[in-house]
């Protein structure tokens, strides 16, 4: 019997995928795929989205080969590179495309040990600050990689935004014309946008877009919904209940004793806890759907048991089906409440959750 699920709705990841091409039609999307598809399934999501898409991205040499050894053809971006050198030379061998900054990944480019070749992306530091070249280095690292034997067709360009999730902030703009003015004499395809940008800077037009959060149906907007930009939530996170019971007025349930009930009601005990991905923190009153009616969890949540008041009058039985976050309860704000961002909520999904995949051949 299946209790933790998150089911995968590929239908709204497809039509999520639609909605970023809209927003860019001139860009060729590389979907990000990294963290498990955002605990989606990276071999599921990939095989959903590869006739779509030109390329994937994913954090790690790792996450690139799972998608390969599930059959996946397309290009597959590694968004901070290589670690090492044998990851390099088998990176090159299976074409992967690494991104490159710093110094250290140039030499061991230089010193692979295979003679095939494959596509690489220069990173530029146009204001994260994080990863990658300073401006003025541009054009010599860019020359300097170029002319290595491990390269194939292409060194493309590559920045990341830093604020592009906070509406009309100028630090965009800055990114924007650094990444421009660095690379505006030198030839290889261009990406910037992430979903923020997709979502809301139009101006921001170069040969590929990187989408993650978007397609996932979720909003990189703080206090705002996926449905908010137009977005579907892909992942419905449900379990069941494994016990409803009477509960007196006054008498507290689970560890630290947080709540006592204000009134004789129905206590159900679903199976899903922060073993399961779902925050400790998680307060009184967040939203439960049980049978389809809101009911507030309370207590404190376990390792791998919650509670929620049904009410008096609840007839709810054992086995019957219960909705954590999902299309009818957005997960943005109940990560909000626990102080973080839908992304973590996702990516912190365990693997004891059941992943199951639903409209897939449409
Ligand atoms: C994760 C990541 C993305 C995707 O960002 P979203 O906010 O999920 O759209 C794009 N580019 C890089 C370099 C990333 O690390």
């Amino acid at each position: 019997m299946v209790t933790a699920e998150a089911v995968i709705d590929l239908a709204a990841l497809k039509n999520n995928l639609a909605r970023m091409k809209s927003c860019q039609p001139n860009s060729k999307m590389v979907a990000v795929v990294k963290g498990n598809a955002y605990g989606h399934g990276s071999i599921e999501v990939a095989h959903a989205l590869s006739a779509s898409v030109d390329s994937f991205a994913v954090a790690r040499f790792e996450e690139a080969v799972v998608l390969r050894n599930a059959g996946i053809q397309n290009a597959i971006v590694l968004l901070e590179g290589c670690f090492d050198q044998d990851e390099t030379n088998k990176a090159i061998e299976l074409k992967f495309q690494p991104v490159v900054q710093n110094d250290q990944q140039i030499a061991w480019i230089k010193n692979a040990s295979t003679s095939g070749k494959t596509n690489f992306w220069l990173k530029v530091d146009t204001g994260m600050h994080r990863l990658g070249f300073a401006l003025h280095e541009i054009v010599e690292k860019h020359s300097e990689l170029a002319k290595l034997a491990a390269v194939d067709s292409f060194v493309g360009f590559v920045s990341h935004l830093s604020r592009a999730d906070e509406l009309d902030c100028s630090r965009t703009d800055e990114q924007l014309a650094n990444f421009i003015e660095a690379t505006k004499d030198l030839k290889g395809p261009r990406s910037l946008a992430n979903s923020a940008a997709l979502l809301t800077r139009p101006d921001i037009v170069f040969d590929k877009a990187r989408p993650g959060i978007a397609l996932y149906g979720v909003t990189p907007f703080p206090g705002r919904c996926g449905q908010d930009e137009q977005l579907e939530p892909v992942m419905t996170l449900k379990s069941k209940l494994i016990a409803v019971r009477d509960h007196k007025k006054g008498e507290p349930v689970g560890y630290g004793a947080l709540w006592q009930s204000q009134a004789d009601t129905k206590l159900g005990v679903v199976a899903m806890g922060y073993g399961d991905g779902y925050p400790r923190l998680m307060p009184t009153g967040t939203p439960v759907i049980v049978n389809g009616r809101t009911v507030p969890l309370v207590g404190r949540v376990s390792m791998d048991m919650l509670t929620v008041d049904l009410g008096p009058d609840a007839n709810d039985k054992v086995g019957d089906e219960v909705i954590l976050w999902g299309k009818e309860n957005p997960v943005e704000p109940l990560a909000q409440s626990v102080g973080t961002i839908g992304y973590e909520l996702l990516i912190q999904l365990a693997s004891r959750v059941k992943r199951s995949y639903i409209n897939g051949d449409n």
